[in-house]
């Protein structure tokens, strides 16, 4: 039996899971030319369609396996892949290159798939356009089959498998992660990026940021993730494992103990009241954020009902009855579904086809929704639409904005639908509550002139520490540098809560910090009122609110702010807050 070992990496969402793993290998491997002699074009063609043959296999038992475990839903994903491959569009073009100009089937591959793209990116059609994001999966596919690399296995056996990739793009987090793996650990991704975001609302333990990690599991049977310490250990031996064991335990003992406190209100020693609200991305996540005692939705990632309709586009009626499902389980609000967030990272491959240079920077939130009119029109109408139900719980939410313009334009895209669905018959109210999130540094520097345009705000920390400190939150070559405790970070903060205060609109904050028990205190001190967070953190932020007092809190977040550097923020508060901490057994993440 092989040693134990321990690989470090960041840890990003508490908890422990023991498992087999599944090792997944996502990035795809460099493809070289070769130029073949005369008399080996035909072998070639002959391999090329025996990888496919064994592709199509693949995804065959991927369509039925996920079906059976998940839904007809997912399993129909899969199976249009399987259908692309047979496709002789796709195939035989692959062929003629090799045949024409006596080449690699990798290389030809390649090509194809490159100029299948472009192709798809000049239709005039949404839903075709939608599907480059299908080829290139399938092309993956068949060049990891031509490569001769395993298939990345599937294993949808449940809470005892443990997800080890090299990078974990949402989309795939998202399926594998609905409920079916134990934990995650994998080779990219830092604190806030999207995966990690999910693995948090989903409660699955998991670590980042690990080098080298796929090589380093490839032959392992057994790993346990320590999502508190950022360790994943491999082929743990019994000690260990009953160690372990033992701390999985007392965590799922912790939280059940919190749970029961989901009634208490969320209020300071001194009396001082919060609003706790949920942050989730799938509409069956309502569940547990009303177990964890949430007043209402504090951020619905609406762009996860794209990811989860593909290879189907969510039309209004599928968008309109998502967003009646979360206002009917909380109908005196707030419902805030914030309006697709995509490009960035999130699928953007998808929805532009061609990468950008700088994505992060590039086509993303509200930007890209303007860009796209039909697109933007289907999720406004159908929010709309729901609002007709329930006008005052309904919050709109608008991500990106760094311009009064973009609010503008959406005011008035918003009446125009207005307009257009009255004419329809449909009911509309005769206003609708529309606000921003304040996630880009430009946008907390005007935010007296954007409070004028709207009737809320909610900051987002996540892109706000990202863009301030010009820290790409996704990378974690830099991950060590992304600290929202950055002092530019707590002003802005700041600046944003108490604009909103003179302007009489209410402020939320629903990025990770808002769950981070370091931060919960200060943020109190800072005048905020309302946390938006992953439920499974409701609890202990219920918790810790409840521990400290308004003025306690107020001395500490002045204090705060006077100091130079994010290590002396977080030092100071750790200091002030450990007695608290270890009373409700709380450890903190690195
Ligand atoms: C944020 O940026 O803080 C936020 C809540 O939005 P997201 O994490 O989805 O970008
Ligand atoms: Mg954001």
């Amino acid at each position: 039996m092989s040693e134990p070992r321990t690989l470090v990496g960041l840890g990003v969402s508490g908890g422990i899971a023991i498992g087999k793993p599944i090792v997944v290998e996502n990035r795809p491997l460099p493809v070289t030319l070769v130029q073949l002699p005369p008399d080996g074009v035909e072998a070639e063609v002959a391999r090329l369609h025996r990888a496919a043959t064994r592709a199509a296999t693949r995804l065959a038992e991927l369509a039925s396996e996920a079906t059976r475990t998940v839904g007809a839903e997912y399993g129909a994903i899969f199976e249009a892949q399987r259908l692309m491959l047979e496709d002789p569009a796709f195939l035989d073009e692959v062929e003629r290159l090799i045949r024409t100009e006596a080449v690699n089937a990798e290389w030809a591959l390649e090509q194809v798939t490159h100029r299948l793209v472009a192709q798809f990116e000049q239709l005039g059609d949404l839903y075709l356009r939608e599907r480059r994001g299908d080829v290139l999966d399938v092309a993956l596919e068949l060049q990891r089959s031509l490569q001769g690399r395993a298939a990345a296995p599937i294993d949808f056996s449940g809470a005892t498998s443990i997800l080890i990739a090299d990078d974990i793009p949402p989309s795939q987090a998202l399926r594998l992660a609905t409920r079916m793996v134990g934990g995650f650990a994998s080779e990219t991704g830092g604190l806030t990026s999207h995966t990690t975001i999910i693995a948090k609302s989903l409660g699955i333990p998991a670590v980042v940021g690990i080098p080298g990690l796929v090589r380093e599991v490839e032959r392992a049977g057994l790993v346990i993730v320590d999502g508190f310490e950022g360790h994943l250990i491999v082929d743990p031996d019994p000690a260990l494992i009953q160690v372990y064991g033992l701390r999985a335990e007392e965590h799922r003992r912790r939280q059940h103990e919190l749970l029961g406190l989901a009634h208490l209100p969320a209020a300071t020693s001194d009396g001082r009241t919060m609003r706790l609200l949920a942050n989730i991305d799938l509409v069956p996540e309502i569940a547990a954020a009303k177990a964890g005692g949430a007043q209402g939705i504090g951020l619905f990632r609406s762009e996860f009902l794209f990811i989860q309709a593909s290879p189907e586009l969510p039309n209004e009626d599928r968008q309109a009855a998502a967003y009646a499902e979360l206002l009917a389980a909380f109908p005196s609000g707030p419902v805030t579904v914030r309006t697709f967030d995509l490009g960035g990272r999130k699928l953007a491959r998808e929805m532009l086809g061609n990468p950008e240079n700088n994505p992060v920077l590039g086509l993303r939130g509200v930007r890209l929704c303007l860009q796209k009119p039909d697109f933007f029109r289907t999720q406004l109408r159908a929010l709309l639409r729901a609002a007709g139900q329930y006008p005052d719980a309904l919050r709109i939410m608008v991500p990106l904005i760094g311009h009064v313009e973009e609010v503008k334009t959406v005011r008035v895209l918003l009446e125009r639908y207005r307009v257009e669905l009255r004419s329809e018959g449909i009911v509309v109210p005769d206003r609708v509550i529309v606000g921003v999130m304040i996630e880009v540094p430009a946008a907390a520097m005007i935010a007296e002139h954007l409070a004028r345009e709207v009737d809320f705000f909610a900051i987002g920390t996540n892109d706000l520490t990202q863009y301030t400190l010009a820290v790409d939150r996704g990378n974690e070559q830099v991950s060590k540098l992304f600290r929202p405790f950055h002092p530019a970070v707590l002003r802005l903060v700041e600046r944003v809560i108490s604009v909103g205060a003179r302007a009489g609109i209410p402020v939320s904050l629903c990025g990770e910090m808002a769950a981070d028990p370091l931060a919960v205190p200060l943020l109190v001190g800072l005048g905020l009122t309302e946390f938006s967070m992953h439920p499974p953190a409701l609890p202990l932020a219920r918790s810790l609110i409840r521990a400290v007092s308004f003025r306690e809190a107020r001395r500490m977040a002045q204090r705060a702010l006077a100091l130079a550097t994010a290590k002396e923020v977080e030092e100071y508060l750790l200091e002030q807050l450990s007695g608290l901490l270890s009373h409700l057994k709380v450890r903190i993440l690195p």
